[in-house]
């Protein structure tokens, strides 16, 4: 036994707590006994049963939402300081985005805990049925570093909505953000059921060793994978919102300044190309590259202005891998030729300026990984219609989109195209509708969120069937006969010629 091991058998679970709150600097490690009475001590508050009555689970809505209101700035500036997010991207796609989630939340979680009531058939006659939502237990939220306040607090909406307690574990990568989240989580939320523990691989390896009711994780493919084995020794159920290479297809029938503007949106006004449902790559036609491609550059010019490296509204790269991954793949051979806009770079302040590129070799790394950053190869093909095929012979993305007024192509795209989610004539808007679900599809991810879609990844619908007393039919029980048979056969298949045709004894068996 190691000596930090020996000296957690003295530690009780409120000093535990207490480690897990503070924010103060942390040993190095994580111990998986740690982890293993954090689980304990939450499996036990959960089993009394508080986090099940609408009361906790609305208080808990309001303390979060409350946390939101009262630290606008302190999250603006810690988002600053991990990404240099500029302050309009951070109130209104992490802040807001995570109020209006809480609202709604607020205002839907009566209709959503009402048990819904299911039809049943003349085989269980008399009877009533009814699906009713349970909270699952105890459950670990792992979050990623891209939007790293909203990404950790939004599926916790869906946890405390459905009446779980709840460990987040914030990424390492947004070092100010998971600080502050520990922070504020310990002041505004309910200790005994919902914990922040931060770390990075080893601490987030010590919590994925235990039983949990459901993993949560956002980032990528690799360490979605390690997150569904780690499950699956357990049977734990996953939502794994994971990224993928998120295409653009334009049309040329389009409002061009409109549909240019909305694609800078989605990619370098969205944390500079570092989110999960920026376009990553653009697919459009021979004819038309050069006037979208000239088209791109002017808006970028009227944004970003002529220095884009020292533009306040764009973030910078997150750290020095995540600069040397996005330089590799602009250094690449065949690669570093196609650029045809921007390029320029700055190591020392981690910034890279919006950089297009024309017809990179598909089978180059720009090409075959997800870029999660300012670069944006365009592709050409000689009919539109090819594109579709070129989006369906890769992984499954987690967005495309399609910039066209043409009807037909339209349904073929929708009826087509295989995505966890798209948007016909702009970019990543799909997220900020609650009523859509938010998830991807292969390797894009598993399950989906947001809304009512939150509260159901995070409940069980149990199944509840109502019986009485009377109707208490023979025809079930032994000694079963041909008659028997033929009768139950009738019910079974629901016939009502069938079943006076059995009674009469006029069925075959
Ligand atoms: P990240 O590096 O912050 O990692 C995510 C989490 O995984 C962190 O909490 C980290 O501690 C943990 N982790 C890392 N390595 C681990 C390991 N070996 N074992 C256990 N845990 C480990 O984030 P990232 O993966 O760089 O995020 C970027 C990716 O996430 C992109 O692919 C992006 O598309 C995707 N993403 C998806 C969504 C979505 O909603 N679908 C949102 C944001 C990002």
């Amino acid at each position: 036994m190691s000596k930090s091991s020996i000296h957690l058998k003295f530690r009780n679970t409120h000093q535990i707590s207490a480690r897990i709150h503070d924010t103060t600097p942390k040993p190095p490690s994580y111990e998986k006994e740690e982890a293993s009475l954090l689980v304990k001590e939450l499996r036990g508050t959960f089993a009394s049963g508080r986090t099940r009555s609408y009361e906790w689970r609305i208080s808990q809505l309001k303390a979060l939402l409350k946390l939101a209101d009262d630290n606008e700035q302190q999250v603006a500036d810690a988002l600053n300081s991990d990404l240099s997010k500029p302050q309009l991207e951070s109130i209104v796609y992490e802040i807001a985005l995570l109020k209006n989630s809480c609202k709604a939340a607020l205002k839907e979680l009566k209709h959503w805990m009402t048990p819904e009531k299911a039809k049943t058939s003349i085989t269980t006659f008399p009877s009533s049925a009814e699906i009713v939502p349970e909270p699952l237990g105890v459950v670990l939220v792992i979050s990623a570093w891209n939007y790293p306040f909203l990404l950790s607090l939004d599926p916790i909406i869906g946890a405390i909505a459905a009446g779980n307690a709840v460990v987040l574990k914030p990424s390492e990568i947004a070092p100010a953000t998971s600080s502050l989240l520990a922070k504020l989580v310990g002041e505004y939320m309910d200790g005994s059921f919902i914990r922040v523990v931060e770390g990075a691989v080893a601490e987030t390896s010590a919590l994925l060793e235990q039983k949990w009711d459901k993993i949560f994780y956002t980032g990528n493919g690799r360490v979605g994978r390690i997150v569904m084995a780690a499950a699956a020794k357990h049977l734990t159920p996953v939502l794994l919102e994971l990224g993928g290479k998120s295409p653009v297809v334009v049309d040329s029938d389009i409002n061009l300044q409109v549909a240019t503007r909305r694609i800078i949106a989605g990619k370098w006004c969205c944390n500079n190309g570092q989110a999960c449902i920026s376009p990553d790559y653009i697919i459009t036609t021979k004819a038309y590259a050069p006037k979208l491609v000239d088209a791109l550059k002017n808006e970028l010019g009227t944004f970003y202005g002529k220095n884009p490296l020292e533009s306040k509204d764009l973030s910078r790269v997150v750290n020095s891998n995540h600069f040397a991954r996005l330089t590799k793949l602009l250094d690449e051979d065949k690669v570093s030729g196609k650029i045809i806009h921007g390029g320029e770079r700055d190591e020392s302040k981690l910034r890279i300026a919006p950089t297009i590129l024309l017809d990179v070799p598909r089978d180059s790394l720009i090409m075959t990984e997800e870029i999660f950053g300012p670069l944006l190869p365009i592709i050409t093909v000689e009919k539109l219609e090819e594109s579709f095929d070129i989006i369906n012979s890769g992984t499954k993305p987690l967005a495309a989109y399609l910039f066209t007024n043409n009807k037909k192509l339209k349904e073929r795209f929708v009826m087509s195209v295989t995505a966890g989610g798209l948007v016909v004539n702009d970019t990543t808007l799909h997220l900020a509708v609650d009523t859509l679900p938010f998830g991807g599809v292969g390797e894009s991810g598993v399950g989906a969120y947001h809304g009512k879609f939150s509260f159901d990844a995070f409940s069980h619908k149990k199944a509840v069937l109502y019986r009485s007393f009377i109707g208490d039919a023979a025809v079930r029980y032994p000694p079963y006969t041909n008659g028997k048979v033929g009768l139950l056969k009738a019910l079974m298949g629901g016939g009502v010629l069938d079943i006076i045709r059995a009674l009469f004894g006029l069925s075959k068996v």
